[in-house]
């Protein structure tokens, strides 16, 4: 997980400009487990920083995930989904309520089960697993 500070350096070191909107979506991302989508930065954001544009929350997440400070999802076909946790781990995701649940991996396991398949080494991990969450089971 990063941190704002180190976002801010990141931003810097590729370039980019640091503005307050830029720091404020660093800010609303460091330590999340949500997964937020670009439309729910975009409408938590917007009450205090009027002049944000969605335009401008897709270029920073794309900074960010440049600089290796997140991950875009694209589990939800229909949009995309923000990870500040980069450690190699799958997602799951509700058809019913669209939550997106961590599901961690033994990635070790998956380098030695891929060795049967001709895989030597593994650099990056993308599972997607859709189904109904324990709550929407209940109901
Ligand atoms: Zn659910
Ligand atoms: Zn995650």
């Amino acid at each position: 997980m990063f941190s704002v500070e180190e976002g801010i350096k990141h931003l810097q070191i590729s370039g980019a400009k640091v503005t307050s909107q830029r720091i404020a979506i660093m800010k609303s991302l460091e330590g999340r487990t949500d997964h937020p989508s670009a439309e729910q930065l975009f409408i938590e954001l917007k009450p205090e920083h009027p002049t944000l544009s969605i335009a401008t929350v897709y270029s920073t997440t794309q900074l960010m995930a440049q600089a290796s400070m997140i991950r875009i999802l694209t589990i939800d076909k229909n949009k995309v989904n923000f990870d500040p946790n980069i450690q190699p781990h799958g997602h799951f995701m509700c058809r019913k309520c669209k939550r997106i649940l961590d599901l961690p991996m033994d990635v070790n396991a998956i380098v030695r089960y891929g060795r049967n398949f001709d895989i030597a080494s593994v650099d990056a991990v993308e599972v997607f697993i859709y189904g109904l969450c324990a709550e929407c089971c209940d109901l």
